[in-house]
């Protein structure tokens, strides 16, 4: 595996091996089990697999959030390594914004609810990092994870519009033991608040039974009730979507691709998650 910091370099780079396909998973670093499983994913079915550690600070609306978010190169090479990528990409602020990115994207109805409506401007900064990697790496496939599920469509979307002849892959959430979905951000919680973050996961999961006899607007209380027996936990949103659209539904018939999607903190933490209704 080569290390490259400049996009000059790794376009040459990928030139010189003149492969016939190129894969890409975009990170910010701080890399876990479900990172590596969309870089092996990649390494089978890609000649050559690329993978970018880069902490956009564009994406971020807030400061401290940027600040405490977990870095750790070294170990990321290491995981990257043993997993068998080819090219760990580790560009610099300077590298990937050498001016300011003023280019401000449009995504309608898919940027005003969920992650769009509580973080403004995070999937702007999305777009123009992965815009900015995709015009840097060229790949012919692209990996992300379910994980972010309004990303994977934000994604979607940027390539339409851009006509990017790029193929998004769309791959599943790795969780711990536990059933905590795996999280860069999870190496921030105390060992007491990672074991209270397992109910995220348990929550969605009992609340597909649930919704077996029940509404989608009865769903949705009986979710947000099962947080406020513990002062730690504050709901940002659990919002039952369609999830093409990603438009609230009213009724479990109203669409045959269903997911329920969750913004908690717990303490000063916030984590997603997701779980699928139907579909
Ligand atoms: P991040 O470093 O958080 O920007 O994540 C980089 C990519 O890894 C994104 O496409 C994420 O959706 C994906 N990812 C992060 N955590 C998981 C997980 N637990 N399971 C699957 N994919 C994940």
């Amino acid at each position: 595996m080569i290390i490259i910091e400049k996009i000059a370099d790794l376009q040459a780079y990928i030139k010189s091996k003149q492969v016939k396909s190129v894969g890409f998973v975009p990170t910010m670093g701080a890399l876990h089990e479900g990172h590596i499983s969309l870089v092996k994913q990649c390494v089978q079915e890609n000649d050559l697999c690329v993978v970018s550690v880069f902490v956009n600070p564009t994406q971020f609306n807030d400061k401290n959030d940027l600040e405490r978010y977990p870095r750790t190169p070294e170990a990321d090479q290491a995981l990257l390594r043993a997993a068998g990528c080819d090219i760990a990409f580790m560009p610099s602020v300077q590298e990937m914004y050498p001016e300011e990115d003023t280019r401000q994207f449009q995504f309608g109805a898919l940027e005003t609810v969920m992650e769009g409506k509580y973080r403004p401007g995070h999937f702007n900064g999305v777009a123009q990092i992965v815009s900015k990697l995709f015009d840097a790496v060229l790949p012919n496939k692209a990996y992300f994870g379910e994980k972010d599920f309004q990303q994977v469509a934000i994604i979607r979307d940027m390539v339409k519009q851009l006509q990017y002849p790029i193929e998004i892959i769309a791959c599943p959430i790795i969780r711990e033991e536990s059933g905590l979905a795996r999280s860069s951000r999870n190496t921030l919680l105390t060992d007491e608040q990672r074991k209270k973050a397992a109910l995220i996961a348990q929550v969605l999961t009992k609340s597909t039974t649930f919704a077996t006899n029940n509404t989608v607007a009865e769903t949705i209380q009986w979710v947000n009730q099962q947080f406020t027996h513990d002062d730690e936990f504050r709901m940002d949103y659990y919002e039952i979507v369609d999830g093409n659209t990603l438009q609230p539904i009213d009724n479990w018939n109203d669409s045959d691709f269903v997911v329920g999607c969750i913004a908690i903190y717990l303490g000063k933490i916030r984590l997603i998650d997701n779980i699928h209704y139907k579909g």
